[in-house]
């Protein structure tokens, strides 16, 4: 049977993209090669709007205890704590436990996960694509409306789509394990050590401690299947006097320098989101991130087109809006690793950046970068500051029975959603029904609460975006409705 879409990859960015689809009512099916989930903890952080973007589907609470994160560009502090908003991302989540969150999820949403079956082979035609799976049962062919690749770095999908990822090789290697047993000295942002050195210790849950080490001059190794935890544990005596030799190593990998975004995120009916995108060294900690909010953004758009009401030129906007964020990620990832191992010929530049990142502003700017807070969409022409922002979900408001609730919450169901406070808007929202939800309410002012200017009334993407406010924007709101919803007219 043909499905609406077939997510390649059970990595939180494909479980996080199924999800999507199926709350915005697509049949998707997930296919993943490993048959059992993994144990590893590689993106333990993520950053501040990814935190937003699982709380507005009511998933943050699920992932447990989390930790405010540090941030840094490059190894040079930035200090968070004075900026009027929160950029804190959360840290000490293992990655496997947010994949086991997400899992669980598409599966109460009834979406299936497909393990031991690989993507071998993709074609696609103008209506649909057909992909070669290699499963327990043999080779198989399964079609679908269209194919989203979130098969990480090595992206089968990509290559057989074509599609090139330009960027620069890795030229340096990062030993990296996590280990029991074990109480050196944390250094959770990092330390640069003389001659482009760097050692990392952080504690992640149960006892176990995140270890990374560069070695100046040291390029990532031919065969990384040949490591063994002792090459790790020479490394990091030789550069801190340490020894972690005693250790007993739970994971151990060796990652790159290598920064690439993809040339097109969309090829017809083909997508690619998070490490199938974008690459960068997982010392920014973004990956993980940055890929949730692709997944997010794309989702819906995907869900529309199967469901017959895309507006023309929605699914363009996929590529229009996530390229530029993966190419920026690649740049500064590149920019941070050469200030950070750029041996002693660096030290002015990292003088001057680490006094500039002292002005509020300059922190402010870095912040919304790393935090992922600071993307600014081109929806719509006008002077509003939340105009193509992210609505803040902790903005909370009153409703006319005077029940309080977030914009978090609201957003929940996946659709847009219209906030006003009086009713001449919600009756232009009226045929946008089923994919627009109206909520007419007051603004609570509440300490803490995000700044920024309240519009009269605001209409948000499902992904959380501000498409149109009043006042603010130049173009009304039926046609704001049009461009992100579709016509009236067709309306359910
Ligand atoms: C040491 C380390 C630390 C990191 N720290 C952070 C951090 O703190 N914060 C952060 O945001 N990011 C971090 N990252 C990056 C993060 O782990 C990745 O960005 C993230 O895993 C990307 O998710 P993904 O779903 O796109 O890809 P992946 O997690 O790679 O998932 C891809 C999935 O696709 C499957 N697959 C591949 N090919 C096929 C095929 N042909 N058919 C079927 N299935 C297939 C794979 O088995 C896999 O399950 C770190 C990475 C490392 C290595």
């Amino acid at each position: 049977m043909a499905r609406d879409v077939i997510v390649v990859g059970a990595g939180p960015v494909g479980l996080m993209t199924a999800g999507e689809l199926r709350l915005g009512g697509a049949d998707v099916v997930v296919y993943e090669r490993l048959t059992a989930p993994t144990r590893q903890s590689r993106g333990a952080s993520f950053t501040k709007r990814t935190a937003e973007c699982f709380d507005q589907r009511g998933l943050l609470g699920r992932l447990g205890g989390t930790e405010p994160a540090d941030s840094h560009f490059g190894g040079i502090p930035i200090d968070l704590g004075v900026l009027a908003q929160d950029h804190y991302g959360h840290r000490g989540v293992s990655q496997f436990r947010t994949e086991r969150m997400l899992e669980d999820w598409v599966g109460e949403l009834g979406v299936p996960v497909l393990r031991g079956r690989e993507v071998t082979g993709v074609r696609q035609s103008d209506d649909g694509v057909v992909v070669a799976v290699d499963g327990p049962d043999g080779p198989a062919g399964e079609s679908a409306a269209y194919l989203v690749g979130c098969d990480g770095g090595r992206s089968t999908v990509r290559k057989l789509a074509g599609i090139g990822f330009p960027g620069t090789d890795g030229r340096r290697g990062f030993l990296t394990a996590d280990v029991t047993g074990v109480d050196t000295r944390k250094r959770r942002i990092g330390e640069n050590l003389p001659g482009g050195s760097m050692v990392m210790a952080m504690d992640l849950e149960d006892g176990v401690t995140r270890v990374v080490v560069h070695e100046a001059g040291t390029p990532p190794p031919h065969d990384r299947d040949s490591l063994s935890f002792s090459d790790l544990a020479d490394a990091w005596q030789r550069l801190t006097g340490e020894s972690l030799h005693h250790g007993r190593c739970r994971w151990m990998s060796c990652f790159t320098d290598a920064s690439r975004a993809a040339a097109e995120y969309r090829r017809g009916r083909v997508f690619l989101a998070g490490d199938a995108a974008h690459v960068q060294p997982p010392a920014m900690a973004q990956g993980l991130s940055v890929g949730v909010q692709d997944a997010v953004n794309l989702g819906w758009k995907l869900a529309a087109a199967v469901g017959g009401w895309a507006p023309e030129g929605l699914l363009d906007t996929y590529h229009a809006e996530r390229h530029p964020v993966g190419e920026q990620l690649a740049r500064n990832a590149r920019a941070a690793i050469e200030l950070r191992l750029t041996g002693q010929d660096m030290d002015p530049v990292r003088e001057v950046v680490g006094e500039l990142l002292a002005h509020r502003d300059a922190a402010e700017y870095a912040a919304g970068m790393l935090s992922n807070l600071g993307i600014r969409y081109d929806l719509a022409k006008g002077d509003h500051p939340l105009l193509g922002r992210r609505m803040p979900p902790d903005r909370a408001l009153t409703l006319p029975d005077g029940t309080r609730t977030r914009v978090g919450e609201l957003l929940r169901t996946g659709r847009g959603l219209l906030v006003t406070c009086d009713g001449a808007a919600a009756r232009a929202a009226r045929h946008h029904t089923g994919r627009v939800d109206t909520v007419t309410g007051t603004w609570t002012t509440t300490p803490g609460t995000t700044p920024g200017t309240a519009p009269d009334a605001v209409l948000v993407r499902p992904d959380g975006y501000v498409a149109w406010t009043s006042p603010g924007t130049t173009d009304d709101l039926g046609q704001a409705l049009e461009r992100w919803f579709g016509s009236a007219r067709r309306a359910l």
